[in-house]
Parts: C-alpha cells; sequence; structure tokens
C-alpha cells in the first residue's frame, strides 16, 4: 500500500495516467473523474478518462464530457493507454467486475491504482485508497482527497468545482439522503464559493427531460407500478418494448424508482428493466433495509443499504417472480417501523 506521501512525490514528475470509473457513470462517476482529470492535467499530467460505457444524456453538459474516451469504441487503442498507465484512478466503484470490459485491461496493468469510493466491501485490487462507506459521493471523497490528503485547495478551479458539486447533488438526491451531513453542505458552500453554479446545474441534471422521456414517466406510473402493500414494497417492471416505444436512451429511467418508494408507507422500491444486454435492477429503501444484501445475494450486485443494483440473465417476468418471492424472506424487516 502506497501512503498519501508517497503518491505526492509519485505526482510531482510529469505521469501518463488514466481515470477511470464504473459501467453507465452516473452524475457522481462522471463529475469525480472529470474533477480528478483537471486537477491532474493542471499539473501538467498526461490524462486519459477512459470509461466502459456512454453516460446519460443529462450529464452530456459537463466540462471535459467531449475528452472523454468510451472503451469499446477504440479498445486496441484504450488498451494501450491502459497497459502504459504509470497511475490509474478507479473512482466510484471497489470492484473491478464493475467496469464490465475493461476489467481484465485493468487488472493486469502495471500502473499504481488508486481507488477513490464509498461503496461497502472494496475488492482489494488497490495499490492505495481514500475510501469510506460513509460519504455521501465519491466527490465528497475526491474533495477531501484533494484539500486534506495533497493539501491542494487552491488548486480548485471552476470546472473542479463544477464536476464535484454535480456529484455531490446527484448522489445525495439534491441534498436530502440521509447521508448528506453538515460536512456535505460545507462542502457545497466552499464548492459554489470556487465557481460551481448550483441553480445552473440543477436545471441542466433535472430539468432537461426529452418530451418522450417525460411522457414515459407517466406511462411507468399509470400502467406499470405495482404496490405490494403486504410487503411494503413497490416496483416497476419496464420491458424492451416499452424502452423502444418512447425512444428510451441511457439515464432516461435515473430517478423513476424514487417514485415508487415516495409511496407513503413504503420501505422498498425496485425498478426492474429489461436492457439489451440484461435485465438491471435498481433497489431503494428507507431506514435500515438493506437493498445491498439482496442485489449481493440474489442479483449478482451490490451497492449501498439504501441505494443498490444488480442484473440477472432471465427473462423479465422471471426476475419479477424472483423478487417478489425473496419478499417474503424479508417481511419482519419490511413491516416492522
Ligand atoms: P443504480 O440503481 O442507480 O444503478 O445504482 C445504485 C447503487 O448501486 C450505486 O451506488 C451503484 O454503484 C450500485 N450498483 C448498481 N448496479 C450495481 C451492480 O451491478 N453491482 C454492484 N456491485 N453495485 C451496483
Ligand atoms: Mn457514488
Amino acid at each position: 500500500m502506497f501512503t498519501p506521501e508517497a503518491l505526492k512525490e509519485e505526482l510531482t514528475k510529469p505521469k501518463h495516467i488514466v481515470v477511470t470509473t464504473h459501467h453507465k457513470p452516473d452524475g457522481d462517476a462522471l463529475g469525480s473523474s472529470l474533477a480528478i482529470y483537471y486537477w491532474l492535467q493542471a499539473k501538467n499530467h498526461f490524462v486519459h478518462v477512459i470509461v466502459p460505457s456512454d453516460f446519460p444524456t443529462f450529464l452530456d453538459w459537463m466540462p471535459g464530457r467531449e475528452r472523454v474516451r468510451i472503451y469499446t469504441e477504440d479498445k486496441a487503442a484504450n488498451d494501450v493507454l491502459i497497459d502504459e498507465a504509470d497511475l490509474i484512478f478507479c473512482l466510484d466503484f471497489n470492484g473491478l467486475p464493475r467496469i464490465h470490459a475493461m476489467e481484465d485491461a485493468v487488472r493486469n496493468a502495471k500502473g499504481i491504482k488508486i481507488m477513490i469510493d464509498h461503496h461497502l466491501e472494496p475488492e482489494g485490487f488497490d495499490d492505495y485508497r481514500h475510501w469510506d462507506s460513509q460519504a455521501a459521493a465519491t466527490a465528497q471523497l475526491v474533495y477531501d482527497f484533494i484539500v486534506d490528503v495533497m493539501v491542494d485547495h487552491s488548486s480548485l478551479t471552476p470546472e473542479i468545482a463544477t464536476c464535484l458539486y454535480t456529484g455531490l447533488m446527484t448522489d445525495t438526491g439534491s441534498f436530502r439522503f440521509q447521508t448528506t451531513t453538515p460536512r456535505v453542505h460545507e462542502i457545497a458552500a466552499d464548492l459554489i464559493t470556487l465557481g460551481a453554479k448550483n441553480w445552473e446545474i440543477h436545471e441542466l441534471v433535472y430539468n432537461s427531460y426529452t418530451e418522450n422521456r417525460m411522457k414515459f414517466l407517466g406511462f411507468c406510473l399509470l400502467n406499470r407500478l405495482e404496490v405490494l402493500h403486504e410487503y411494503r414494497t413497490a416496483l416497476f417492471s419496464i420491458s424492451r418494448q416499452d424502452l423502444n416505444r418512447f425512444q428510451i436512451t441511457t439515464g432516461d429511467t435515473e430517478g423513476l424508482v424514487n417514485y415508487a418508494l415516495a409511496i407513503s408507507g413504503m420501505k422498498l422500491a425496485a425498478l426492474i428493466v429489461d436492457r439489451t444486454e440484461q435485465v438491471k435492477l435498481s433497489l431503494r429503501s428507507i431506514g435500515d433495509f438493506p437493498c445491498n444484501e439482496i442485489c449481493k445475494r440474489y442479483f449478482n450486485g451490490g451497492g449501498h443499504r439504501n441505494a443498490a443494483g444488480g442484473n440477472s440473465n432471465e427473462p423479465l417476468p422471471d426476475v419479477v417472480n424472483k423478487f417478489k418471492s425473496i419478499l417474503s424472506e424479508y417481511k419482519t424487516l419490511l413491516t416492522h417501523n
């Protein structure tokens, strides 16, 4: 394991660096990656952000987005960059299966692997970690890493502040989840002081629906929502045909699961979507109910206690039935107050 001093020393000379994050990057994943990108680039390093897949259209305004390389679009060249990197920053994930097709390339790479993350149970592929599962967002940890560990507050630019604010805002559900501590607000305040336009970022991320996406939301609420009162659980199941009908693209289902949880009395909400590759599950809960346990045990996934995800190769109706059948096992936890 590297010490902060050794890492600081490592970064005193220009290095070849790859920054990466998880499949289907969200606001925190992309925001943290681009913040680290700008911070390193200003120190004269040669930096490439390489991500395993495309990212949501509601992030298509972020500073630096045009420089993000999608791994599969030029695998050969990206493999060379990963292989030749002196350092690889791994942000917002802690297990290499989360980077899908990039897994082997990163696992076999010689470079020093730096993990900055807030998910439970790190796999242990890293050489240096700034990890705290209590943190509200990886963006919070990137801020701490730059400010406290690297003692470099003066390098924070408006671009970095914008990227980090986006991560903090999206992972806390606009500063409303339980993870939103006074410290989170202090960091947010500093980022606004540094140039993040909080109101504008909110507009760009949340008020950027296409007409189709808004109609899809209405359709799902009316036709695809099932409430299982006896388990205080609500779920959406969305077929491939539904996605095609409304021309749904990456990110368009983001936030949908929260509507199920917004029904009074619900403790658990699920969004089960038949994507081209696999059936993807998104779980959200209130209080002590462990979504990540269900995702880990039954759906090949993980995450946080109140927000987790997983996937399955079975047909959508089978996945939905499997999810429902699991609930009886958790009935006590779901129904107690
Ligand atoms: P979402 O439901 O928004 O896709 O993900 C919610 C949380 O669960 C995120 O923190 C995400 O990192 C985690 N997560 C989502 N999908 C997976 C998965 O397939 N495997 C693991 N380990 N975590 C996941
Ligand atoms: Mn995150």
